[in-house]
């Protein structure tokens, strides 16, 4: 890149801040471009210049220093909100965060099986009230079979009884 591409790009946001004229070879133009001052003011708190520049030298591939970077500026802008504790900030609210669902999980996964076991307990009551329903229809069809008995013999008790009356009324007619 020549100086006029460089001048067309603007100073890059590391330059500005170094308020040096940004070189056509400048390590940090590809990765903190003008529109990138915020973020290389948060990352310039924790680094010197020197120790990024080294950080992205100890890194050959070029999409992993831009990687490298990204992190950098995530760790910064953490470190910026949380001065005092930083990322450990996020991982405590994270690992609490996965605390909670694990027992939330639990929960869930007991309280599943539980409502398995309830569906295959009322389903075995089911079959068996189903076997001693059939028991007690086949109880009611002895019983039915003895109300027929009962009443076959009351019938015939009634036969009897209208006999006994016609004899009686043929002995009334001969008197
Ligand atoms: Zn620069």
């Amino acid at each position: 890149m020549n100086i006029d591409a460089a001048g067309a790009r603007g100073k890059c946001a590391a330059c500005r801040y170094q308020r040096k004229r940004c070189e056509e070879n400048c390590p940090l133009a590809p990765f903190f471009p003008s529109n990138k001052v915020e973020d290389f003011n948060k990352v310039i708190r924790l680094y010197k210049v020197s120790t990024i520049i080294n950080m992205l030298n100890s890194v050959a591939d070029n999409e992993k220093k831009a990687k490298m970077v990204e992190t950098l500026i995530l760790e910064a802008k953490i470190r910026y909100e949380n001065p005092v504790y930083g990322c450990i900030a996020v991982e405590e609210k994270l690992r609490l965060e996965i605390e909670e669902t694990m027992k939330e999980l639990d929960l869930v996964q007991k309280a599943n099986a539980y409502f398995k076991e309830l569906r295959k307990t009322s389903l075995y009551y089911k079959k068996n009230k189903e076997t001693s329903t059939s028991g007690t229809q086949s109880f009611k069809g002895h019983k039915s079979d003895s109300t027929l008995e009962e009443a076959t013999s009351i019938t015939e008790h009634h036969a009897i009884q209208d006999v006994e009356t016609r004899i009686d009324l043929n002995d009334n007619d001969g008197t």
